[in-house]
């Protein structure tokens, strides 16, 4: 009788480690299948499923939406969906669900993180010492009194600012897609924002209008002794301009935890002493996973069982 039950229940591939708890919740109500050892174990499993579940680390091509050719929902435990060929998935009326929110408050704080570290040379400072060194050195800034500029306002940079003004900052921000400032934080253009903004932090997602948005053109627009913060996507800065800024001296320093390639190639600003570098850790958390999992197994859940998803990126995605 067991095996007409599990014989009934859809089938659902992880191809990326996703929380525990969140894992055995979407198998009380599916059969999972583990693919998160690598290519062949997702090779095997995806033609004969219905659901496919990813982090970051899975690219769901066009490619692999065609292989998978009973599934009928893909989930993103996360938010951003640029690793999911989301034109392919609707184009098979394949709804792509994810957890928009669940890293909110982790990346929000790790900018804060990145902000201290640069400002305070941690960077340089930390490492020295556990080397043996003891170098004072008393070149670091404060934040109290200084502006961050958000480019891109939604949840993380919202959050980002209600911590930062604790510490005494102004905050402003540049954000198109707002008709009106959220929480009163000033809505510049992106001109006036980089003109006014000892501290400017990217948070927008990776698209053909945001790919290089801060190129050298837009550096240079900044004040002497800025510092750039980018938490959200790779391309958003143009690399190679970045070092040149910060290698000018123009840029005070930066705190990156993405990169235009990842793992990044980018030797010389990895090793730059006035970078602080993570590698992609912003929703690297435990209460981030926990959250993530549990709300994309509920959505993935919701759509097998023909229910309507509230997080799904291509709403326009019609069932087969
Ligand atoms: P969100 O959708 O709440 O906010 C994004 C904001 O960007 C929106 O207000 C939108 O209007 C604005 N925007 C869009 N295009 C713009 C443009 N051309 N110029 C200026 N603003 C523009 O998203 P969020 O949850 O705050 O996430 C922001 C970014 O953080 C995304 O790129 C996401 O992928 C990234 N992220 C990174 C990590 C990490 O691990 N480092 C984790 C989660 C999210």
């Amino acid at each position: 009788m067991g095996g007409n039950v599990s014989v009934a229940q859809p089938l659902a591939v992880v191809a990326d480690p996703l929380d525990k708890e969140a894992v055995a919740e979407l198998s009380r109500h599916a059969r999972v299948a583990d693919a998160t050892s690598g290519k062949e174990a997702l090779e095997r499993d995806l033609p004969s499923a219905q659901a496919l579940l990813v982090r970051s680390r899975t690219k769901v091509d066009a490619a692999m939406i065609s292989r998978g050719e009973k599934l009928t929902v893909i989930g993103r435990a996360g938010v951003g969906v640029d690793n999911i060929d989301v034109a392919a998935a609707t184009k098979r009326g394949i709804p792509v669900v994810n957890a928009p929110a669940a890293a909110t408050t982790s990346v929000a704080e790790l900018v804060v993180g990145l902000l201290v570290a640069v400002a305070r040379d941690l960077g340089s400072q930390v490492p020295s010492l556990k080397k043996g060194e003891w170098k004072k050195a008393g070149n670091g800034l404060e934040l109290a009194g200084r502006t961050v500029g958000f480019i891109g306002y939604g949840r993380i940079a919202r959050e980002a600012g209600n911590r930062l003004k604790a510490f005494g900052m102004k905050v402003q921000a540049y954000d198109p897609y707002l008709t009106k400032s959220p929480d009163g934080a000033p809505l510049l253009s992106l001109e006036e924002l980089l003109a006014s903004s000892q501290v400017v932090s990217l948070h927008t997602p990776l698209t053909p209008e945001t790919k290089n948005l801060l190129n050298a053109g837009n550096l240079s627009r900044l004040p002497k002794g800025a510092i750039v913060l980018n938490v959200a996507r790779g391309g958003l800065v143009d690399e190679a301009a970045l070092l040149a800024a910060l290698e000018s001296g123009h840029l005070a320093g930066a705190g990156l935890d993405v990169f235009e390639e990842e793992p990044p190639k980018n030797a010389q600003l990895l090793a730059h002493p006035k970078v602080v570098v993570t590698p992609h850790i912003g929703a690297s958390t435990h209460e981030a996973q926990a959250r993530a999992g549990s709300v994309t197994v509920e959505q993935v859940l919701k759509v097998l069982r023909g229910e309507t998803p509230e997080y799904c990126v291509n709403p326009e995605a019609r069932r087969t």
